[in-house]
């Protein structure tokens, strides 16, 4: 949380093509549309928990099956336990497609307390702030569409400490399943986004030259 992977997978979609698939994303939208998904999922994500596997694994399951990822895609925030890992594996060979490159974005924890607290997100283009160290020219307005700019519900301290402490019990894991396979490339996430996006674009495009994913 906090390492700056939402904005640089947009960056990689951007860039490279393909959807981008956020399931943090997802759930929000699902509650902003009311939808039955959406309340549940705003539950666990107000407290700081993960959602559970089935959940997140069915909406995943179900979105990679579209034409548009059929040639592959961009998974921000996903698997986030081994059982989601697993359940990767499982709908990549299913849909005929190869390992995933794995990028860790790494992070000093001082530093994702200030991407947390001082992340602001636009309600109107989804635009992401800080009012730390990316201010917006008019304060609590979006540079492109002048929307409002709020905090997110998980954001606040208490909360933060809950995402910390589910990410060292249930994704870090995640790391070492994919490092043992050699799949994991570590990025530093410290410095300013365009920065980490250069060093990013620079691993995709080395290792698109091996061949294999992407
Ligand atoms: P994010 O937008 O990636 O920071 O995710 C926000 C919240 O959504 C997380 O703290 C979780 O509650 C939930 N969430 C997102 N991705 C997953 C996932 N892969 N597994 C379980 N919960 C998730």
């Amino acid at each position: 949380p906090g390492a700056g992977k939402g904005t640089q997978a947009k960056k990689v979609a951007a860039l490279y093509g393909g959807p981008h698939l956020s399931p943090g994303d997802m759930f929000r939208d699902h509650f902003r549309r009311g939808t039955e998904l959406g309340v549940r999922a705003k539950a666990f994500m107000d407290r700081g928990e993960l959602v559970p596997d089935e959940i997140v694994v069915a909406m995943i399951e179900q979105r990679i099956a579209a034409r548009d990822c059929a040639q592959g895609f961009i998974l921000d925030g996903f698997p986030r336990t081994v059982a989601q890992a697993e359940a990767l594996d499982q709908m990549l060979g299913r849909a005929g497609l190869p390992e995933p490159l794995v990028v860790h974005v790494k992070l000093d924890a001082s530093l994702i307390l200030r991407r947390l607290t001082g992340r602001r997100v636009c309600k109107v283009g989804g635009e992401i702030y800080n009012i730390y160290d990316r201010p917006p020219k008019t304060p609590n307005r979006c540079d492109h569409d002048s929307g409002e700019l709020v905090q997110r519900d998980d954001d606040r301290e208490e909360v933060i400490k809950e995402r910390l402490a589910a990410y060292e019990e249930h994704t870090q894991p995640v790391v070492a399943y994919y490092r043992r396979r050699g799949l994991v490339q570590d990025l530093d996430g410290s410095g300013a986004p365009e920065e980490v996006t250069r060093a990013l674009f620079a691993v995709i495009d080395r290792e698109e030259g091996r061949g294999g994913h992407l």
